[in-house]
């Protein structure tokens, strides 16, 4: 098995880092990870992973799937709602950034494939990537959609997309640089690229730190907050053309924070300081616990 460990950051190419946090994985092998902070831009990096061949044995996607859609029960029926209305939110939000009310889109890293039916239905042309075979059969079954494996981003037309999503997907990829540089090379020139990733610059990241539950290793290899995302879309031709948050996001994972934490009324607590990290995000929007970044051709 081999190693993936970054020497030189993605987003200013510096070489000098420094020890920043000694994070758990708490969600599948209880395994400690370091990560690192770029001296240059304090882009922060989860060190000494595996590679994207054997990393997939700390995804539990399976269960995931299994679980999906499903209704039975209060927490899936919450869950059910929540991802409904989120569902129609990020739908709005394309149709307002892109400026059109049909188009052309790619959903990197589509999982489930939700959102790709909510555009499709929508009568948008919908194409999406996805690493797990198991979500992908899930889409065709599901939704009869038709989704390529992640390699296959690399061989879609150029210049053919008005919108490219990522929604809590860059933070996973390896391959961070390239996947970049195709995302200008797929988009059409009045594209907009979306992306949403956790935001460790939030009020929740600060409170809770290696319990911050966003921080998510080995899973997540790259930490941003906004000066490192907006200077990543510099490097490949982009313009930061705005910022919106993921309010439920605050709640959610102050709750599964404080869960790691084994705090007693966790609920409770991981309400209150959602709420607080919530509150902050309606004055600072730059500060939420997840930021969705949405940025324009130069
Ligand atoms: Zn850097």
């Amino acid at each position: 098995m081999t190693k993936f460990n970054v020497q030189q950051c993605p987003v200013c190419d510096g070489k000098d880092f420094s020890p920043f946090l000694t994070c758990s994985d708490f969600f599948v092998s209880g395994e400690e990870f370091q990560v690192k902070q770029c001296k240059g831009c304090g882009f922060k990096i989860t060190e000494n992973i595996d590679d994207e061949e054997s990393i997939s044995k700390y995804y539990q996607s399976d269960e995931y799937i299994s679980h999906s859609n499903t209704t039975k029960g209060i927490v899936n029926f919450i869950y059910h709602h929540v991802r409904n209305f989120m569902l129609n939110r990020k739908m709005r939000l394309v149709k307002n950034v892109s400026g059109i009310k049909k188009g052309q889109i790619l959903d990197v890293g589509t999982g489930t494939a939700f959102f790709l039916d909510k555009m499709n239905k929508s009568g948008w042309q919908v194409n999406g990537t996805e690493k797990s075979s198991g979500a992908r059969n899930f889409a065709k079954k599901e939704f009869n959609l038709d989704i390529s494996p992640s390699e296959n981003l690399f061989r879609f037309k150029e210049n053919s997309c008005d919108v490219i999503t990522l929604w809590h997907v860059l933070e996973h990829i390896h391959q961070l640089n390239e996947n970049m540089e195709m995302f200008v090379r797929l988009l059409k020139s009045t594209g907009r690229l979306i992306i949403a990733v956790p935001n460790f610059s939030s009020f929740d990241a600060r409170h809770y730190k290696n319990f911050w539950a966003a921080y998510d290793v080995p899973r997540h290899i790259w930490h941003f907050a906004p000066e490192q995302m907006k200077r990543l879309g510099e490097k490949y031709g982009f313009k930061l053309s705005g910022l919106r948050t993921m309010p439920f996001d605050s709640f959610y994972v102050s709750m599964l924070s404080e869960k790691y934490k084994k705090s007693k009324l966790a609920l409770f607590k991981g309400i209150f300081y959602g709420k607080i990290s919530w509150l902050i995000s309606l004055f600072k929007p730059e500060k939420c616990s997840s930021v969705i970044y949405i940025f324009e051709k130069i």
